[in-house]
């Protein structure tokens, strides 16, 4: 189940209750948590947002900022991670504000303070981690492959004559047919439920008038690189539909 903004809200008033107020009598003023990447882009500049999780700032009105991930909504232990961890950010700023330079936040008094909340939290939020730790990093990781590409799972698999294999979304019964009278070497249906990994998963499916392409023309460097990594073990993983005698 995806997260949302009000989450995120509610999140960031359970920490500035039970880790602020209540260890160090501080309470930290309303914030605006946004996931918009060009928004990001307006307040904090130009970069690669995919490879960050979070960050925060107090504007010049003294309102408090933070940038999540919207990958982070896939996941509370992340999302509850990042958000305290850039909480502390902002509570580092606000009570030494000479020090205040988001671009190196991670100074003595913030590590301070996220390894006594890591030491609180322990294992419901995972370690507060200088640069994320290695979980929130995985995850992200994980999710950010989730997003961009799509499984194999009950997809089709078409195995080439030169044995390279390219997979499709869909096929229908007149297509199938069609298939049957090239020189394929056969028709696969993945299996549900294989494991979502990177070479289960590819950028996009091929269309049906690709693969006539390749069938009819041979397959180009392009459409080759694009199923390249796709490792799937066919007697395994996959249902047999069709193969050439
Ligand atoms: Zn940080």
């Amino acid at each position: 189940m995806k997260l949302t903004l009000m989450d995120c809200h509610n999140l960031y008033k359970f920490f500035n209750k039970d880790f602020f107020k209540d260890e160090f009598d501080y309470s930290l003023g309303r914030c605006h948590i946004f996931t918009d990447r060009k928004e990001a882009e307006s307040i904090f500049g130009p970069d690669d947002y995919s490879k960050i999780s979070g960050i925060s700032w107090i504007n010049d009105n003294g309102r408090n900022l933070i940038w999540l991930n919207p990958l982070l909504l896939n996941n509370k232990k992340l999302l509850c991670n990042t958000i305290l961890h850039e909480m502390i950010h902002l509570y580092d700023y606000a009570v030494n504000p000479e020090i205040r330079n988001y671009r190196k936040g991670h100074g003595s008094y913030w590590t301070k303070i996220a390894n006594y909340a890591t030491a609180l939290y322990g294992d419901y939020i995972g370690k507060i981690d200088q640069f994320g730790d290695s979980y929130e990093k995985d995850r992200l990781d994980h999710y950010k492959l989730m997003d961009s590409t799509k499984t194999l799972s009950n997809r089709y698999i078409i195995l080439l004559r030169s044995r390279k294999i390219v997979p499709v979304k869909k096929l229908n019964k007149r297509q199938i047919a069609w298939l049957k009278s090239t020189n394929i070497r056969g028709i696969f249906k993945v299996k549900p439920n294989i494991e979502q990994t990177r070479s289960t998963r590819v950028k996009k499916y091929a269309t049906f008038d690709m693969l006539k392409s390749v069938i009819e023309n041979g397959i180009s460097e392009e459409q080759e690189n694009l199923y390249r990594d796709i490792s799937l073990n066919l007697v395994d993983s996959t249902e047999e539909i069709w193969v050439k005698s």
